[in-house]
Parts: structure tokens; C-alpha cells; sequence
């Protein structure tokens, strides 16, 4: 393994899953949160960290219910935050923990995205981690490059997953998500196919919203797992998308959609 400074850094996080989407709005910073609270949930004593590189868009810490939160500088690095307290077992690290105001945007060119990338790869002091689930943008533009690049020391613990939702237009988009893991040789865990179906409050009945299905033929068709399907879940928006909650605890109502993630334990 070459030695830089992120392969040392990295040296004790087992496995890194990087989560992508061939578009925005398709539910990946909320599949990624589900995916992180699922593997943290899978054993009490999972280390789970999740980096979001999503540096225009970042959401993981208004999921996670730790927006505002800051980050502090140790003598050894950037120390994250943990979304749940004391216990240190569930480390996060965004650009929005480094925005001096909720609102402020980040406007920056490639170049400077990927030194944040860098620094994101090289400054977090993770600790031992068993999983490391990294909420990339939407698409796959400089940001995935540069991600592949800094962790190319240390491929052979690197995967990924594929979230779409089940339209026709959105897998034309996983098309390109699945060519680039290609490109790269990521390898690929499988698809989850997310807002599939909606489940009426009131009677349990499953509406098909969207056309339904997409997300398993093409993860067929490519051969690849087809990881489940997550319905659209009106509790969730509203647990996800609040931000002013003190202590906000989402449900993990779909670990058992994603059964492959036990096979990755090392
Ligand atoms: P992306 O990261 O792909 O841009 P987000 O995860 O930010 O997408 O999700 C976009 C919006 O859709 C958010 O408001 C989120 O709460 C909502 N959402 C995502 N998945 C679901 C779901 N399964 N059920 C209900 N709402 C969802």
C-alpha cells in the first residue's frame, strides 16, 4: 500500500462505502444517513463514520440532527462530531460544519473543492472505524475523481451503491453512475431503489407513485445486487428534514432492506 497522508489516516477504518446518485433529489444523503444508523444499529459496539463531500448541497448533519454543530481543531486534526453524544461510536464530518451561517452557500472552484477533499480524507481523526459511508454529490463530476484519486492507496477496501428512484429518466442517470464504477473499478454492492411506492397513512395500502421495478432490472440487466426498495415514508421526511430538534432519533425501519452490508464485515 503506498504511504500518504490519507492511506495513514485511513489506516483504521475497515471498510468505505461511497454512496452515489445519477441525480439530485433521488434520496441519497437520506439513504446514506439510513445506511450509517443501519450499520451503527447492526452491532453496539459498530464504529460508523460519514464524511459528506456533497460541498454545495451538504444535508447529512440536518439529518443527522447536528446542523449548527462545530467542528474543533485537536493538534492531531479535525475531531468530528458525534451524532450520538458520548457514546463516540457515530462520527460525522461536513462542509456545514464549517459555514459561519447556515444559509451561506459554498461557491468554490474544482480546485478548491478538492483540497477540501483532501483535507476531509487527510485532517478527520475517524479513529477505528468499521464503516466509513461517504454522501458524494449528485451525478459524477470532479468531486468523484478527486475522491478516487485521494483513496486510490487504499482501493481494495472501497465500494459503493447506486440509490435511484424507479422512473424511467432517473436509471437512464444510474446508467452513468454505473459506468463511471466501471471506469474506476469501484466495486459496486448493489442498487437500493428508493421512494417505491407510497404507503398510505391511513390503510397500509402501497400506491405506485412512479412506475415501480426500475431499480431491479437494471441492477439485473448490469448485474448487479439489487439491494431493496424503500418506499416513500412520510414519518421519515418529517424526522429527516427537521432541523430544530434537540435530540432528533431516526428510525431505522429499513435495516432489513439492506441485508447485503453484513456480508462486507471483515
Ligand atoms: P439527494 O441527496 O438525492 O439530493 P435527499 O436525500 O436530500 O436527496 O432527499 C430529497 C428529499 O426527499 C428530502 O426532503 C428527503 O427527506 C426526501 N426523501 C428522501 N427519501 C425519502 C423517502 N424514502 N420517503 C420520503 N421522503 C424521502
Amino acid at each position: 500500500m503506498e504511504d500518504t497522508p490519507i492511506s495513514r489516516r485511513l489506516k483504521s477504518v475497515k471498510n468505505i462505502i461511497i454512496v452515489l446518485s445519477g441525480k439530485g433529489g433521488v434520496g441519497k444523503s437520506s439513504v446514506t444517513t439510513q445506511l450509517a444508523l443501519s450499520l451503527y444499529a447492526s452491532s453496539p459496539a459498530a464504529r460508523v463514520g460519514i464524511l459528506d463531500v456533497d460541498l454545495t448541497g451538504p444535508s447529512i448533519p440536518r439529518m443527522l440532527g447536528v446542523d449548527g454543530h462545530g467542528v474543533h481543531q485537536s493538534t492531531d486534526g479535525w475531531v468530528p462530531v458525534y451524532a450520538d453524544g458520548s457514546q463516540a461510536r457515530l462520527a460525522c464530518m461536513s462542509v456545514g460544519f464549517l459555514l459561519k451561517n447556515k444559509g451561506d452557500s459554498v461557491v468554490w472552484r474544482g480546485p478548491k473543492k478538492n483540497g477540501m477533499i483532501r483535507q476531509f480524507l487527510s485532517d478527520v481523526r475517524w479513529g477505528e472505524l468499521d464503516y466509513l459511508v461517504i454522501d458524494t454529490p449528485p451525478g459524477t463530476s470532479d468531486e468523484h475523481l478527486s475522491l478516487m484519486e485521494h483513496l486510490a492507496p487504499i482501493h481494495s477496501r472501497l465500494s459503493s451503491v447506486i440509490v435511484t428512484t424507479p422512473q424511467a429518466v432517473a436509471l437512464v442517470d444510474v446508467m452513468k453512475c454505473v459506468s463511471f464504477t466501471r471506469t474506476v473499478n469501484l466495486p459496486v454492492l448493489g442498487v437500493i431503489e428508493n421512494m417505491s411506492g407510497y404507503v398510505c397513512p391511513c390503510c397500509g395500502e402501497i400506491s405506485n407513485v412512479f412506475s415501480t421495478g426500475g431499480g431491479e432490472s437494471i441492477a439485473k440487466r448490469e448485474n448487479m445486487p439489487f439491494l431493496g426498495s424503500l418506499p416513500i415514508d412520510t414519518e421519515l421526511v418529517t424526522l429527516l428534514d427537521a432541523s430544530d430538534q434537540e435530540e432528533k432519533t431516526i428510525p431505522v425501519t429499513n435495516a432489513d432492506a439492506l441485508p447485503s452490508f453484513k456480508l462486507m464485515e471483515s
